[in-house]
């Protein structure tokens, strides 16, 4: 099965995205996780996508297509994955469309998690992640120590997680992801998911939605 996972920052792709993988032994690519991990280990490209992370901007379309493209040529298709983060824009979209019409394949579904802008800026105001395991969640629910309640490793806020930030990624997705998701909609692709519900309640919905319960 191959399933995009689409949603507004912090509606749950990353938590949701792993889960659903997990469930149906798909692979996983998160493009935000895999830039981030760039930027930490100051790779080059890491050293060119960090100011657009750190404003809360888009990477453009030339630096992060190549990396989607060859994630894909790496990892068969028939093993299925989810795709969360990608495509982020109507030409992401089409550079996606047009890969998978190269191969003779195409999605099965694109699931939008929906949650209303008030709560996404309650959960950015107080969401910390492991580094380790992946682990995300509330700054209350960390170890004594600020540390992951899953792992024990030291877990902190994202870099990019500041209000300002927030508002800046949530208009770039109200501008260039809601059209990617009104195409899904259009070829009949779409799934949309209400997703305020607890974390495991929303893993659920998915896994009916796609048909893998
Ligand atoms: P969120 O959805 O909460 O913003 P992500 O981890 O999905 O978090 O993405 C973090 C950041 O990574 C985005 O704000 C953007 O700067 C960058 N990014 C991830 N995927 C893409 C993409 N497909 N196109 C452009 N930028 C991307």
């Amino acid at each position: 099965m191959r399933i995009l996972l689409l949603g507004p920052p912090a509606s749950g792709k990353g938590t949701q995205g792993r889960k659903l993988a997990e469930s149906l032994g798909l692979r996983y690519l998160s493009t935000g996780a895999l830039l981030r991990k760039n930027v930490e280990r100051k790779t080059p490209l890491g050293l060119e996508v960090e100011k657009y992370l750190n404003r809360g901007d888009y990477v453009p379309d030339d630096l992060i297509t190549p990396i989607l493209i060859d994630w894909l040529e790496q990892h068969p298709p028939e093993t299925g994955w989810v795709l969360d983060g990608y495509p982020r824009s109507l030409s992401q979209a089409q550079s996606l469309d047009a890969w998978l019409a190269a191969h003779s394949l195409d999605i099965h579904f694109a699931v939008s998690l929906e949650v209303p802008e008030e709560e996404l800026l309650n959960r950015i105001s107080s969401r910390v992640e492991c580094p380790s395991c992946h682990w995300s969640g509330q700054f209350v629910q960390l170890n004594a120590n600020s540390d992951c309640p899953k792992c024990g490793a030291p877990a902190s806020r994202r870099a990019d997680d500041g209000k300002e930030n927030f508002h800046n990624r949530y208009q770039k997705f109200t501008q260039h992801t809601l059209p990617v998701i009104n195409h899904y909609k259009a070829v009949g692709k779409l799934i949309p998911v209400p997703a305020t519900a607890p974390k495991e309640e929303v893993a659920q919905s998915i896994l009916s939605a796609v048909g893998g319960t």
